[in-house]
């Protein structure tokens, strides 16, 4: 855990967040700023920095939080609609927040 990370913060309970979703390895929230009308992130409790820390050892980890964003899709019913996975890497790639975390967003028609 990172004492300055904001993220890490949310994980530990440390600042609320709106969870829709936890278990063992990652968390879900809502964005606070949403792009649209569903907007979560789907966050690991480890800290790592960015997709450009991620190891092949992260390989686990990184698939289940793809297939958290398709069961979260799923469950805020824009799964059939259609809906975006994004990860922001590093400053010049929008992120903002340095622990890595899978942006889903939908609900367009
Ligand atoms: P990124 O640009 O990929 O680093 O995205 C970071 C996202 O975190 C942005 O969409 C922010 O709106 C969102 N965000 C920042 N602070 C919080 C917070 N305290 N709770 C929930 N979402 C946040
Ligand atoms: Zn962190």
């Amino acid at each position: 855990m990172e004492k300055d990370c904001i993220f890490c913060q949310i994980i530990q309970g440390k600042r609320p967040a709106d969870f829709l979703y936890q278990d063992e390895s990652l968390v879900v929230f809502r964005d606070i700023y949403p792009h649209a009308p569903v907007h979560l992130l789907i966050v690991p409790r480890r800290h790592i920095r960015s997709i450009n820390e991620v190891t092949a050892q992260d390989g686990e980890i990184i698939s289940l939080m793809i297939l958290t964003g398709r069961k979260m899709a799923k469950q805020q019913g824009v799964s059939d609609t259609g809906y975006k996975l994004l990860f922001n890497v590093e400053r010049g790639g929008g992120q903002v927040i340095f622990h890595v975390h899978l942006h889903l967003s939908g609900g367009w028609r």
